[in-house]
């Protein structure tokens, strides 16, 4: 057996480390459920590289997660029959951050620990989650397929270094042993674990197995005899009937990382042509990274209950890239890869359809619970607007489910919608006005809102960065013109209208005015739209909005 080699933590690995420890101490079961999701994904893994490989079961097909106690050499130990791993893919895996995402997520830290640990939450922790309650941990694999002599055995004590060894490993797959830290002791209890793997891995599709404990004088003892724990059925196959919210808040938490319930989920089966199963939830708090629209994708694909991928592009539109899910197809290859996704029929339907009731059931949330649908707005309404400009068969659904800042309300909240708005209508007004600025209060003090204010006409407020964009592609809704404020033909009150004597007076002014902005504007007039304001500029008809021609400047055009 070669001599263990002693290697380095990457920086960041260091970094991640001392941060999981110190932010997660309060939420220490997590550790149980990050090595069980790691050992249900190497089984996943394993059954998929199989489907075109059958020797790599190596004649193992039972595939199953076990974990074991003990309370004389106090460790834990986390095992899986799964795809394993080389000493290159340990390296790779275990010592170095290779995603990018959590580079960028270790940039979002900001040293307070409460703020932090809600990013690490969603971030998934994985496996240095260990670390949480170990000072010491081991892990031994062998990758599916590779002789017995080319297993690795890892172990480190989480401070900044780790060993590397060749050994030799019958059993395909990996096990991670946990010595644990010596106030972490309350872990060696058959009963605790089992409550912590009902609680978040009842619904891992792999049976979790742990010896049989027998009660002798009062005091259990462990037997060789192992029993399963967890129900091991995928969840999103049980009828709607049998489960109930805690089974799916449950769920949602230990399959997408999240400390934080959801904010809702719908879970359909669909029957017919196509045959699948869609689990999608809402969350409550965004990610860090919602704005990153490269960022990979909330869905995970299953054919037939077999693992696909996650991060599934092409089954939801990049708009709802806050969803989270599961979609399980019986009509897909079970060999199907990213390239076929994007150009196939059943791809495209599944699409569609998800599309439609995701938004559905948002209309719903908005007319059964006002209050959950200003907290999903709040989150994510900014990226649903993409979806006005990049889903034209759906425009009027989306347009339905925008909220806005508005005269009417005067607070900077967007709670109206284009639907209340029109009931509010006046009985002449053609169109729904709005105006666009850099932030609510310069909406709000906007001069162009004076002559509105005075004849009682209802204006949206729009001061999020994308709305310019939003309202370029937005020119209608429930066949009603939408048109800024700035571009407005409003007829000032008819006992304020400008006499001819005024007019006259103004004319001198006009022209010395003419001649000194000469270069500058296009022409100077008299306007009974302002009440308080001495002035104001208003775009041409049909040209560009002063905000949108900043939008190119910033751009570089
Ligand atoms: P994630 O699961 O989100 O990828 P983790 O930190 O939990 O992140 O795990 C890091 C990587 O280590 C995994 O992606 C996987 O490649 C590898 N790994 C962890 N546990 C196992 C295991 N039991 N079997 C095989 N590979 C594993
Ligand atoms: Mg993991």
């Amino acid at each position: 057996m070669a001599q263990a080699e002693k290697h380095a933590f990457q920086t960041e690995v260091k970094q991640l480390l001392h941060l999981v420890i110190h932010a997660l101490y309060s939420n220490r079961d997590i550790f149980l459920r990050e090595l069980i999701s790691n050992a249900s994904d190497a089984l996943d893994k394993l059954r998929f590289e199989a489907l075109s490989n059958d020797a790599l079961y190596e004649g193992d097909k039972e595939l199953a997660i076990r974990v074991s106690y003990d309370p004389e050499a106090r460790t834990i130990t986390v095992e899986d029959n799964g795809i394993g791993m080389s000493r290159d893919e340990v390296i790779e895996n275990i010592g170095t951050i290779a995603n990018s995402g959590t580079k960028k997520f270790l940039e979002q830290l900001s040293g307070d620990q409460a703020r932090d640990s809600a990013l690490i939450g969603q971030f998934g922790v994985g496996f240095y989650s260990a670390f949480i309650v170990a000072d010491k941990v081991t892990l031994e694999t062998r990758r599916a397929g590779a002789p017995k002599e080319e297993g690795v055995r890892w172990e480190s004590d989480g401070q900044g270094e780790y060993t590397l060894e060749t050994i030799e490993k019958s059993g395909k797959g990996t096990r991670i042993s946990l010595h644990l830290k010596e106030d972490a002791k309350e872990f060696l209890d058959g009963h605790r674990l089992r409550q912590i793997i009902h609680t978040y891995s009842d619904h891992i599709a792999f049976p979790i197995l742990m010896p049989k404990e027998e009660f002798k004088d009062g005091k259990p003892v462990i037997t060789d005899e192992w029993e399963q724990v967890n129900k091991a059925t995928a969840l999103w196959l049980e009828p709607r009937s049998k489960l109930k919210d805690e089974d799916y808040i449950n769920f949602y938490k230990q399959t997408f990382h999240d400390f934080e319930a959801p904010l809702t989920w719908l879970h359909n089966r669909v029957e017919g042509t196509l045959e699948y199963t869609s689990l999608f939830y809402i969350p409550k708090v965004p990610p860090f990274d919602l704005y990153d629209r490269e960022r990979r994708y909330g869905v995970k694909l299953y054919v037939k209950r077999v693992f696909i991928m996650d991060d599934a592009e092409h089954l939801l539109p990049t708009y709802l890239r806050f969803v989270r899910g599961i979609i399980d197809s019986n009509d897909l290859p079970l060999n199907v890869s990213r390239e076929i996704l994007q150009d196939n029929q059943v791809v495209r339907k599944i699409h569609s359809a998800s599309t439609k009731r995701i938004l559905d059931h948002l209309s719903k949330l908005a007319k059964e619970d006002a209050d959950k649908y200003a907290t999903f707005w709040d989150a994510f309404g900014n990226v649903l607007k993409e979806g006005v400009v990049e889903d034209f068969s759906n425009r009027e659904k989306i347009a339905s489910l925008l909220r806005f800042a508005s005269t009417h309300n005067d607070t900077p909240e967007q709670r109206v919608s284009l639907d209340d708005y029109i009931e509010r209508m006046q009985p002449d007004q053609e169109a729904i006005y709005y105006i666009v600025a850099d932030s609510y209060q310069a909406a709000k003090n906007s001069p162009h809102l004076e002559i509105f204010r005075k004849k009682g006409i209802e204006v949206l407020l729009l001061y999020d960065r994308i709305d310019e964009w939003l309202v370029a592609h937005l020119n209608e809704y429930a066949g009603k013109p939408l048109k800024s404020v700035a571009q407005a033909d409003i007829e000032p009150p008819e006992n304020e209208a400008i006499s001819e004597e005024e007019k006259k007076a103004a004319d001198e002014l006009i022209e010395r005015l003419q001649k000194v902005l000469a270069e500058r504007v296009e022409a100077v007039r008299t306007t009974a739209r302002l009440t308080d304001s001495p002035a104001c500029v208003v775009p041409p008809k049909n040209g560009l909005s002063p905000h949108m021609i900043q939008m190119l400047k910033q751009m570089g055009q």
